[in-house]
């Protein structure tokens, strides 16, 4: 279909200002009329959009929701077909390999980060050979076939097999019937390296595309941090701080996640990387409860690495409180002299506010505390300039006395 056969919708007038500043997402309110079935658009269709004088403003993709438009283009002439996926993925390739991914020591990193690579709704991990897709709107769901063929295709890229991964992800699911399944390829080892250390990566049953490929230069900095001390990991999941720890030279690591499975990941990572042995120990718990009962100053390095506390808006107060209560007890609990990481990956905590729930906490305990690194995600999850929501990680390194 050309752009010039699209359905299109109709901004109101004054709406047009966020778009003309680049911002992909069109919100339903909008648009001069939420379109429905009987006017021929279906979720997941590629429809153009129009400002209220009729300048057409470029293509997304439609979906029912508050995001009622993603915007794939803003270039009205650029159609969205094959070659078009072709191009934005050897974009996203040449900006991994602007920044040296992959590398001899890591084959672990994401290729495609949604909006950040000028294709919302997409997200790609790349694990050596294979490549796990995910999708978060309808119409990269029905692209699917189409994104797997120019990912083995992508000159370079050394990709062989693509694996779909988006129960979880898809709004309406029920009726998109996403399976997840290998859509190119087929089954090819389950491991993958970052900065020299192996990893088995369960991208089958395990959470997201199976690794937190986002915490990657924060682990290499607890390496350079971890040389002599008492490492305690708090929502370890496949324990990549612990295997950096321990391969930093930490006289002890110890590992705690509320799911048993997580808990055996990490104990296989563990294993994988230091076959003759580490001083780690691992425990399925829950993350507060442990840090009650845990003896103070029984570790000089601790990392808070939670799941994230607001997935919406509207949990944002008590996910702060989360924060403050968690961060609190770390405070209490590390020996003088210790570091601590703390992280949050929610998208609707800002850095300023997480910086205050850790400043509450710290003030709480009455302690010296000192801000060493303020960390983010890493460049292979780039922030488009005109999406701030883009960017989600957010670290502090602290010293505490
Ligand atoms: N730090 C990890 C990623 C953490 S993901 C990495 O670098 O890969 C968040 C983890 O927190 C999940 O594995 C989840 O099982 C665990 N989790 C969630 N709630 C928890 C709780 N209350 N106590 C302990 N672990 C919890």
């Amino acid at each position: 279909m050309t752009n010039g056969t699209l359905p299109q919708l109709r901004l109101r007038k004054g709406k047009e200002e966020s778009l003309d500043r680049f911002h992909p997402w069109v919100f339903s309110g909008a648009l001069t009329r939420m379109p429905s079935e009987a006017d021929g658009i279906e979720e997941g269709d590629l429809v153009s959009v129009v400002a209220s004088d009729g300048r057409v403003i470029g293509t997304g993709h439609f979906q029912i929701g508050s995001i009622a438009v993603r915007m794939l283009t803003f270039d009205a002439s650029e159609a969205i077909d094959a070659d078009f996926y072709r191009r934005r993925l050897a974009q996203a390739l040449s900006l991994r390999r602007a920044i040296g991914l992959p590398s001899p020591d890591t084959d672990a990193y994401r290729l495609v980060h949604g909006e950040g690579d000028f294709l919302p709704g997409l997200v790609v991990d790349v694990y050596g050979p294979t490549a796990v897709v995910q999708a978060h709107s309808p119409g990269m769901h029905y692209a699917r076939k189409t994104i797997a063929d120019a990912l083995v295709g992508l000159p370079g890229a050394g990709i062989d097999n693509v694996y779909y991964k988006s129960e979880t992800t898809l709004p309406f699911k029920a009726r998109l019937d996403p399976r997840n399944d290998y859509i190119a390829g087929a089954y090819a080892g389950d491991t993958a390296s970052e900065n020299g250390l192996v990893f088995h990566v369960d991208w089958l049953k395990g959470q997201k595309t199976g690794f937190f490929v986002d915490q990657r230069e924060n682990r290499q900095l607890l390496r350079s941090l971890s040389h002599g001390r008492r490492v305690l990991n708090m929502f370890c999941y496949t324990g990549g701080f612990s295997v950096y720890a321990l391969s930093g030279g930490a006289e002890e690591v110890v590992s705690v996640d509320s799911s048993a499975k997580a808990i055996t990941l990490t104990d296989a990572n563990v294993a994988l990387n230091f076959p003759e042995g580490a001083p780690h120990r691992s425990y399925a718990e829950d993350a507060f409860k442990f840090l009650d009962t845990m003896e103070k100053d029984a570790y000089d390095l601790i990392l808070l690495d939670p799941p994230a506390f607001a997935k919406h808006r509207s949990a944002l107060h008590n996910a702060l409180q989360g924060y403050r209560r968690l961060n609190a007890r770390a405070f209490e609990k590390i020996a003088p002299g210790g570091i601590l990481f703390t992280f949050s990956c929610s998208q609707a905590v800002t850095r300023e506010q997480f910086r205050l729930a850790v400043f509450s906490a710290a003030a709480a305990s009455r302690r010296r505390v000192r801000i060493l690194h303020q960390l983010t995600q890493p460049a292979d999850h780039p922030v488009n300039i005109y999406h701030p929501e883009g960017e989600y990680l957010k670290g502090l390194v602290l010293y505490v006395e």
